[in-house]
């Protein structure tokens, strides 16, 4: 089970706006995931922001809501994705938080 995150805005105020997971990406040799150099045509590549967030599930582009249970198994969201930072530091200190 995913520990408690809180509300849907407090959540999305962890994105530090690197703009990584707005990029293609590729499989390479060992099947992970690399982030390209291509940019979705929705994101600006000066501020990092999309262009059409509102509306971003709408466009079809394959944006998703990025959710903890998603990101959970996302393994195509760069290592230094804070949503992923976040979700790790939360089963870390869930696991040292005396369950065992
Ligand atoms: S990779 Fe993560 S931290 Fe970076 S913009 Fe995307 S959701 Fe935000």
């Amino acid at each position: 089970m995913l520990p408690e995150l809180g509300p849907l805005n407090d959540w999305e105020t962890l994105c530090h706006r690197c703009g990584l997971c707005c990029f293609e990406k590729t499989v390479d040799r060992r099947g992970r995931f690399v982030t390209s150099c291509v940019p979705c045509r929705h994101l600006d590549i000066v501020s990092r922001s999309c262009r059409v967030y509102s509306k971003r599930l709408e466009v079809g582009e394959g944006c998703v809501q990025l959710t903890s249970e998603l990101v959970r198994d996302a393994d195509w969201l760069p290592d230094s994705c804070a949503y992923r930072q976040a979700l790790n530091n939360l089963v870390v200190e869930g696991r040292s938080g005396g369950e065992g």
